[in-house]
């Protein structure tokens, strides 16, 4: 957008597209995203998710900063999720150790791909992910060496120069708050964003294993914090 690039004469002069669900990952990647380039578009994938919440957070969020938002259809993963060739009845589950029920193997892998297609229609050479090898829970297309791989691929594919950038990738939970705050978007990612399994925006409904989690790394970061103020 030409009035981002007015505004910020000392970003990058370069277009990115934030793979973006709504949650604190992907809602600080867009934060760091729009203080590093000029134009900043984000993608969106409706896989049929629990929750249409997920969506409309991630649509509003989208439009508050100002961010053009792209929604692309990937129902066709349902097709594929192990719950759906299995019983059609079995019960969405967030369990503890290792991915939902819902998990999709390659699901980064083609979210990428699908975003790298848009990105370069857009003249955009940055993809952004927040994907995280730190908190690795069993998605090999999250890990860095896989990411890498994929960057190499994608170039190669389409024959144009991608950067995948991944602000995330070696950052524990904590720290990503410490990012956020940096950013100067602790209180919008801490209330205006979607982690929770049950569909709560902000801090969720505090039990399941997602709010869990989120808790955990907000208690760390706030106490680190604590002690260096003090
Ligand atoms: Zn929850």
């Amino acid at each position: 957008m030409a009035e981002q690039a007015l505004l910020q004469p000392h970003k990058q002069q370069e277009k990115a597209v934030v793979v973006f669900s709504g949650g604190q990952d992907s809602t600080t990647c867009l934060y760091w995203a729009l203080e590093r380039f000029a134009h900043v578009e984000a993608v969106t994938f409706n896989y049929g998710q629990r929750h249409s919440r997920e969506l409309e957070c991630a649509a509003e969020i989208a439009a508050e900063l100002g961010v053009p938002h792209h929604m692309l259809d990937m129902a066709l993963l349902n097709q594929l999720a192990p719950s759906a060739l299995t019983r059609q009845d079995i019960a969405v589950e967030a369990k503890e150790d290792g991915p939902p029920s819902t998990f999709v193997d390659g699901r980064n892998l083609l979210f990428l791909s699908f975003a790298a297609v848009l990105a370069k229609q857009l003249g955009a050479r940055h993809i952004v992910t927040g994907v995280c090898e730190t908190d690795f829970s069993g998605y090999p297309d999250c890990r860095d060496t896989f990411i890498k791989s994929l960057n190499v691929t994608l170039t190669l594919a389409m024959d144009y120069p991608f950067v995948i950038d991944t602000p995330l990738m070696w950052l524990d939970k904590a720290e990503t708050w410490a990012l956020a705050d940096r950013l100067g978007a602790f209180e919008f990612v801490r209330t205006r964003t979607l982690t929770c399994y049950h569909g709560i925006v902000g801090d969720g409904c505090g039990a399941c294993p997602a709010c869990v989690l989120r808790a955990r790394g907000l208690q760390r970061y706030l106490a680190a914090k604590g002690e260096e103020g003090a």
